[in-house]
């Protein structure tokens, strides 16, 4: 939920702290309040998202992608696919950006304490997903196994290079990247997010899953979840409309009787899996 004591259609001054390349089209940028004096607004829930606001050019939403633990700026990963996004990721650090939020719902991290982490993230639906892998890590005991599954399009498209491979490195912590095509140079994984399941052996039972990707994508790792004995009730999934106002009165994001606003992005799969399965909704 945006914080209280803020006007939610208020947007608030932030600045440029920094900026990183992630991929030839997405970029990573690190934003602070304008001034000491302006209101926080570092704390947000793992899979919230901000409204973000280019001035002169427009409002748009995009995910909260880093580090829920680290305290007063907050972080986004863009990928340029129109204006909007084009214009957030020409920004250069000490420009200015307003942002609104948080927003929406979170991925239940608690509920997941105790039980295997399961991340699903399809192209930029990684962004909304590193939160968690944040979460679990800095609060290692109190989670099982950790596995992330990624997938882009093409090896030049992988998110997050250098820290998926330090990921792989911790402590039963699994990470396995695939690309649609690979190219002569790529020695990895070619092939849909879902072909890298027969690489990871689950414990069904125990197992909380998180994902994010293209709807087509979501679609089929629901089925092969739920044919692995996943509970629908243990299985998450971020979806995305087009929106407006992000709190929930405009409709713009109206997904059958959901405003994915509020009511989502994040869903638990027992609720939304009739829609899931609609094309074109
Ligand atoms: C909750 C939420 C979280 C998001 N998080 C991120 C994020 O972390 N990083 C990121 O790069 N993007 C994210 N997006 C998507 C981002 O908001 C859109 O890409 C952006 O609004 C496009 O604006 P534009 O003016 O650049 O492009 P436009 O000209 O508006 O659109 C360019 C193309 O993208 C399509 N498009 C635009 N918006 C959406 C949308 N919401 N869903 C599907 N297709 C769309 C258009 O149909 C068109 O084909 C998120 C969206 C939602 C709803």
């Amino acid at each position: 939920m945006p914080r209280a004591d803020t006007d939610p259609m208020m947007p608030q001054p932030c600045m440029v702290r920094s900026v990183s390349r992630e991929t030839p089209d997405t970029l990573t940028l690190e934003l602070e309040p304008a001034s000491s004096t302006s209101p926080g607004q570092a704390e947000f829930q793992p899979g919230q998202f901000s409204m973000l606001w280019v001035f002169g050019v427009g409002e748009l939403p995009i995910a909260i992608s880093g580090d829920p633990g680290a305290a007063r700026s907050l972080t986004y990963t863009v990928r340029s696919v129109g204006p909007a996004t084009r214009a957030l990721t020409t920004r250069q650090q000490g420009q200015a950006v307003g942002v609104r939020g948080p927003f929406g719902t979170g991925w239940p991290v608690d509920s997941a304490r105790g039980r295997d982490v399961l991340v699903v993230g399809g192209g930029i639906g990684l962004a909304p997903l590193r939160p968690v892998i944040y979460d679990v890590l800095r609060h290692r005991s109190q989670y099982g196994r950790l596995v992330i599954l990624h997938g882009a399009r093409s090896p030049r498209d992988l998110l997050y290079r250098k820290e998926l491979a330090s990921w792989d490195r911790q402590k039963d912590t699994l990470v396995l990247s695939t690309v649609d095509y690979g190219g002569s140079s790529w020695r990895g994984r070619v092939g849909v997010v879902t072909s890298l399941f027969k690489f990871v052996r689950l414990q069904p039972s125990l197992t909380t899953a998180f994902v994010c990707g293209p709807e087509i994508m979501m679609r089929f790792v629901a089925r092969e979840m739920i044919a692995r004995g996943l509970s629908a009730s243990h299985l998450y999934f971020s979806m995305e409309r087009n929106m407006k106002c992000a709190v929930g009165f405009c409709g713009h994001c109206q997904w059958g009787p959901h405003f994915i606003c509020k009511d989502g992005p994040v869903f638990p799969y027992s609720r939304i899996a009739p829609l899931l399965d609609r094309y074109e909704l």
